[in-house]
């Protein structure tokens, strides 16, 4: 199958966490509301409403600055029990369409449609029940985008969020991509839009313009990626769980961790993720855990280590040696990862998932 024929649906539910609570707690509905952690722990917000963005709260913010936007705000603690119930009925109805289905997290998977004969083949219309049957079944709401790839599918479910869906047909592909910002492109974070920007590349059309080489030199290999992106092609498959490599979470946090130490302090928290991440993959076989460091300065690294069982004492150690190479610069980002399967493809770069 050609990739143009693909047809690839990302549905991504609405502030899920907040959904969930708004469902099983009525009186929530009408009120500013945030799922996420005490200000006085130094507690972050997971995910809000859509009322508690109006006062401009947003999921990574800490809980004291959300509470200073909005001070009626409702903080309330995650629920992880129930919003993982709700996954597993979200899932069970994807599994009506499709066996192709890559979940990215609780609330979002993208799902490979091409040669279902479902609703006339129609993969506009196999996303509409879908999200009908998440809202009458699961009692929240879901968007979707649906194009031939995943990276234009992800940002088509973007387009017309909440409870809505956005289509990029094969014909329209070239003229969506042309006039889209560089920083909606997939991989690329703040500081590569910039770069970009001082190139004078602003949208799709500059990008797809640019000099392949430019952007090799500019990028490395990321550079050829975007290049091809921005003519609208993305190969990548949806990757059932069945058949992943790997599992990996990461965190790029607010402030800086100057220290060894207060890298450390975080290792349980992105441990207890990985963990559920792993469990929702159906506990595949381990084969080696990686840390990734990210510096101030954005030069990263990363160490892995062959094992077969998740230790933190064991991601401890790899994480000492990864921060070492940093000379003692301040760390941006940490990242937890496992490599699954008894296959040997140790040569492979680690993919880490991107939230
Ligand atoms: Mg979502």
């Amino acid at each position: 199958m050609t990739a143009s024929a693909r047809k690839i649906i990302h549905v991504d539910c609405d502030a899920f966490y907040a959904s969930v609570e708004m469902r099983d707690h009525p009186e929530w509905r009408d009120i500013a509301l945030a799922i996420g952690g005490r200000p006085e722990t130094r507690g972050v917000i997971a995910t809000c409403n859509y009322l508690a963005r109006q006062y401009g709260i947003h999921s990574a913010m800490a809980s004291a600055t959300a509470l200073r936007l909005c001070p009626q705000l409702l903080i309330v603690r995650p629920d992880m029990a129930r919003y993982r119930a709700a996954s597993q009925q979200i899932h069970a109805i994807y599994q009506a369409f499709t066996e192709r289905i890559e979940p990215l997290s609780l609330d979002e998977a993208y799902l490979d449609v091409s040669g279902v004969t479902l609703c006339q083949g129609s993969a506009t219309r196999m996303a509409t029940a879908i999200r009908t049957r998440i809202r009458e079944e699961v009692g929240i709401t879901a968007s979707a985008g649906i194009a031939p790839n995943k990276f234009l599918a992800k940002v088509a479910s973007d387009w017309n969020k909440p409870d809505g869906q956005f289509v990029v047909r094969p014909q329209d592909v070239a003229a969506f991509v042309a006039a889209l910002p560089v920083a909606r492109f997939f991989g690329v974070g703040k500081v590569t839009a910039a770069r970009l920007k001082a190139l004078g590349i602003h949208h799709g059309a500059d990008l797809a313009a640019a000099d392949p080489l430019l952007l090799t030199q500019e990028f490395g290999r990321f550079g050829e990626r975007l290049h091809q992106l921005a003519h609208g092609i993305d190969k990548r498959e949806v990757e059932p769980e069945r058949d992943r490599k790997s599992v990996s979470v990461e965190e790029t946090y607010a402030r800086d961790l100057p220290d060894l130490a207060a890298c450390r302090a975080e290792l349980p928290e992105l441990l207890a993720q990985l963990k559920s991440r792993i469990s929702r993959a159906g506990e595949p076989p381990l084969r080696a855990l990686v840390v990734k460091v990210k510096f101030a300065d954005f030069s990263q690294t990363t160490v892995e280590h062959a094992a077969s069982t998740l230790m933190l004492d064991a991601f401890g150690r790899l994480l000492e040696t990864g921060y070492a190479r940093g000379q003692g610069r301040a760390v941006r980002l940490l990242g937890l990862g496992v490599r699954l399967g008894n296959s040997d493809a140790r040569q492979l770069e680690f993919e880490w998932e991107e939230d």
